[in-house]
């Protein structure tokens, strides 16, 4: 059935506020509207004389259906029914039914588009025939699952919403109901067949029905154009801020047809021109001088994202991501006192390398009462928690889940201590909201799981639209849609490319194409697409005296074109555009900008030159003295990275402690090939078994069963692989391994740990480091060594030192990489008198005092507080580095640049 027009008249709001002062009843297209027309009625009630005035009877049409149903309910009307089911818990049916539907395997929106599958066959009064639905398998499934919904509500007395304009129909024809004397709809755009045939029922009992649109402006219509969509909102906010400057009583919209992906870029210009003040520290809840009808998410807001994150608590384990955002939170009791503390917690959670934290964990790591993360309030919230959790049943009724969940919440110091800002406190109410409907899914659900509830109420507040209510605003911004029976004095309409003005059809994909085009179903065909859009543009075009259209030429690399609809209108250049002037907050920050002489201001020397680093002090000064400088004095680095498995810290340390355990046992070459091949390995999985028994307490969750079995298989063929090449070398004895050496360098006194020192036949010695990547011997050179690590370890033993190298025990890659002093001293490796890096400085004596020349250079400068932002090779040293947003190297190089490019210029005059 197509849609009937009832043919809406022109009207202007004095005849819809007339009618309600009559006392007739408005039903508006959208809620957004019955909000409008309250407050105009409100307005004009308060500049007439008529007070106290009674309230108007104006509401949305699905709130008008509910309250029809109430009253049928009260009469004994619908004695058939029992209850009407909300769309959540019609939802629930849907899913519950999807989900035990093994032919199918649903994805996450499939409940959602079958649910409003049956909405639209309903809606559109389409022929509920099964030959039509064997069209393809979407359709086939459809057919066979609503027809199971309808049978579970008979059985129930259930009434599905999307049945009750049909129902109260019945209801009305047969004077179970009393039909009202006159009603006045608007802000529709077309009524649905299900709408018409209702109204024409009442209209045949005598009802009054009037369709009302307001009549059309004679509009002044420009269009512009804008580099991209953030320009687009800059210019659309300076204009608004010209027209409120001007005249402070205009009525102004903003319409943006994909309101819910620019939501963000709007109104973060609207605050930067409107209110640049909000960006001033404790100004961020001031009152906005407009109103944005699309809400978010109620998930989405930073309140309800905590909230959830906190009821995972009853899960195993919960991503060292969510702990984060929960340790950050000010929402958690005791966040004032402990903040820095709970931080410092989270560095603590990501050292230890494990991706997903048990509440244990958490409970030990904040109870550490001796260490700078210990959070007393939190030891004792999660203390109570875990004692609660045993009494928690596993499966209960979402009625049940509900109070389980309030508990935890209580249980955890949830909002204890906070106060709320006023969107903040409404945030709260909607959420309370939500759960009492999350309890109403007792009628439709039997017992479920933690995770099944928590899943639904997800699932819920991400469906949830929400807006805090604010006061009455002169600027609206508004979607298309939401934009009916409303008119003002200035209307900027934005966004309108053609990829998003028509947008492209998007039919529902569980009923037949044929079916909703011959129905003309929306988003059915870009033929209805093209007919809807202009139809509206037309009606938006109208609802103001000045319109601008504009559009956005860019949406990164893509290029834009405008809308069709829009195309005709006469162009506006940008600059003939009346916009308020006003200096941007980004830009006075900008503009205030005072340039100061940069001088070489070293840091303070080391006050004691014994210090911690190793190695690595010598790496980093090398490579950049800042970076040495930030890391190891100043304690600056990245936060640990969430990573799955075992990090490659941890990978290296096991490596290692595998290595000395399998040379305590061998102790030399001559036992290494003198052990058959089936004891070398059983010798070889001992000790990698029992290395992973030694490390597995730290990383509870990462070594399961599973992956234990795994790594031992992985590093056992690693291990076998490397000792296969120790096999081929000249005899050794392994001598020391891990030892810990107290060195001086210069002036700096560092501790050093050697992975292992081999003596080989003649009484020398060779130092040897493993490395499980890449590692090779030419980064030992120059004035600043990449890998400076086994130099300095050659200072230890200049007088009978043979040779150091790198052990790459990497699988595939097994390979000495280093340099001795005479040649075959070990496989693959190079005499100083053939390597070119050292035969350049000359005799084996002169590269180990070669070498310890430019370490104590190092350590003497590190010592000293030098610190410049000297990176050894940019930008290639600055790549994996994360302390640029401290030492700022991509400014330094943009002054740089600045610099090189006024000399040009200064050249070519
Ligand atoms: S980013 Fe580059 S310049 Fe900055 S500290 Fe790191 S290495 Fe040095």
């Amino acid at each position: 059935m197509k849609a009937y027009r009832l043919g809406p008249l022109l009207a202007d709001s004095g005849d819809i506020l007339a009618k309600l002062n009559q006392g007739i009843t408005v039903i508006t297209g959208n809620q957004r509207l019955a909000h409008v027309l309250h407050q105009h009625f409100d307005q004009a009630a308060v500049a007439g004389d008529a007070k106290p005035w009674l309230t108007p009877d104006i509401l949305p049409w699905n709130s008008w259906l509910q309250r029809l149903w109430e009253e049928a309910l009260i009469s004994g009307a619908f004695s058939e029914f029992g209850r009407l089911l909300t769309p959540y818990q019609e939802r629930a049916i849907w899913q519950e039914m999807i989900a035990s539907d093994l032919s199918f395997q649903p994805m996450s929106r499939t409940a959602f588009q079958v649910q409003k599958a049956w909405q639209l066959l309903q809606e559109w009064c389409l022929p509920q025939n099964e030959s039509i639905f064997q069209y393809n398998d979407d359709s086939r499934l459809f057919w066979k699952w609503q027809s199971f919904f309808q049978r579970i509500c008979r059985q129930k007395g259930w009434l599905s919403i999307a049945c009750l304009p049909d129902q109260l129909r019945h209801c009305f024809a047969r004077e179970a109901l009393q039909a009202p004397n006159e009603l006045v709809l608007t802000g529709f755009d077309e009524l649905t067949p299900q709408q018409s045939v209702l109204l024409e029922t009442l209209d045949r009992l005598g009802c009054k029905v009037q369709w009302l649109q307001l009549k059309p402006k004679n509009s002044q219509i420009a269009r512009i154009t804008s580099a991209d969509n953030r320009q687009e909102a800059i210019l659309m906010a300076r204009w608004v801020r010209q027209k409120l400057e001007h005249h402070p009583e205009a009525q102004i919209g903003i319409v943006v047809p994909e309101l819910s992906s620019h939501r963000e870029v709007v109104t973060h210009a609207l605050d930067e021109i409107l209110i640049p003040q909000i960006f001033h520290p404790g100004h961020s809840n001031q009152e906005r001088p407009y109103n944005v009808s699309l809400g978010k998410s109620l998930g989405a807001f930073p309140l309800i994202t905590v909230t959830l994150k906190l009821l995972e608590l009853f899960k195993p384990t919960i991503s060292l991501q969510d702990v984060s955002l929960l340790l950050h939170s000010p929402f958690i009791a005791g966040w004032e006192q402990e903040s820095s503390a709970r931080a410092l917690l989270d560095v603590r959670l990501r050292e230890t390398g494990e991706p997903r934290v048990s509440l244990d964990t958490l409970h030990y790591h904040a109870s550490k009462t001796n260490r700078s993360y210990a959070c007393a309030v939190l030891e004792k919230k999660f203390d109570m928690l875990r004692t609660w959790l045993q009494t928690c049943p596993r499966k209960d009724h979402p009625g049940q889940w509900v109070q389980h969940f309030a508990q935890l919440l209580k249980t955890v110091g949830w909002l204890e201590g906070y106060r709320l800002s006023s969107d903040e406190y409404q945030t709260v109410e909607a959420w309370h909201a939500l759960l009492a409907e999350l309890a109403t899914l007792d009628w439709v659900t039997g017992e479920i799981s933690w995770s099944a509830a928590l899943s639904q109420l997800g699932q819920m507040t991400g469906e949830r639209i929400f807006q805090p209510q604010t006061g009455v605003a002169p600027v609206q911004v508004l979607g298309p849609l939401e934009a009916h029976g409303m008119q003002f004095d200035h209307l900027w309409i934005m966004g309108l490319h053609d990829g998003v003005w028509p947008p492209s059809p998007q039919p529902n994909p569980f009923i037949p194409l044929p079916l909703q085009r011959k129905n003309e179903l929306p988003h059915s065909s870009e033929q209805r697409e093209l007919s809807v859009t202009r139809r509206l543009t037309q009606r938006i075009i109208t609802s103001a005296d000045e319109v601008i259209v504009s559009y956005p030429q860019r949406n990164g690399e893509e290029a834009l074109r405008p809308s069709p609809m829009i195309k005709d209108f006469p162009s506006l250049a940008v600059e003939s555009l009346l916009v308020s002037k006003i200096v941007s907050w980004r830009d006075t920050v900008h503009r205030s900008a005072q340039l100061s002489e940069w001088l070489h201001d070293p840091a303070p020397s080391l006050a004691q030159t014994t210090t911690s680093g190793g190695s690595r002090i010598f790496k980093l000064q090398a490579a950049c003295p800042f970076r040495a400088f930030a890391e190891l004095r100043l304690g600056a680095g990245p936060l640990g990275g969430i990573q799955i498995g075992l990090n490659a810290m941890a990978r290296g340390n096991l490596l290692h402690r595998i290595m000395e355990k399998v040379w305590d046992r061998l102790d030399s070459h001559e036992q290494l090939v003198a052990l058959p091949d089936t004891q070398l390995s059983t010798l070889v999985l001992d000790q990698i078994n029992a290395a992973i028994t030694e490390i597995a307490p730290h990383y509870p969750q990462t070594f399961t069963r599973r992956f234990r079995a795994m790594e031992a298989d992985r590093l056992h063929r690693q291990v076998l692989s490397w000792l296969d090449l120790e096999k081929n070398r000249l005899p050794f004895r392994v001598i020391e391994k891990e030892k810990k050496y107290e060195w001086v360098v210069g002036t700096l006194n560092i501790q050093l740990k050697v992975d292992r020192i081999d003596e080989i036949a003649d009484g020398c010695r060779l130092i040897i480091d493993y490395k499980t990547g890449e590692a090779k011997a030419s980064q030992w050179f120059g004035d600043r060594p990449d890998e400076p690590q086994l130099p300095l370890y050659s200072l230890i033993s200049t007088e009978n030192l043979a040779g150091m190298a790198f052990a790459q025990v990497r699988a595939g890659q097994m390979a000495f990489s280093g340099v001795t002093i005479e040649e075959g001293i070990l496989p693959g490796v190079k005499s100083h008198e053939k390597l070119p890096q050292t035969r350049e400085i000359g005799d084996w004596p002169q590269v180990l005092a070669h070498w310890r020349a430019i370490l104590e250079r190092l350590g003497d400068s590190f010592c000293r507080g030098e610190a410049a932002v000297d990176p050894k090779q940019y930008p290639a040293t600055c790549t994996y580095c994360t302390l640029q947003p401290l030492c700022r190297i991509n400014e330094l190089t943009l002054l740089d640049e600045a610099d090189a490019e006024a000399g040009d210029k200064g050249n070519e005059s």
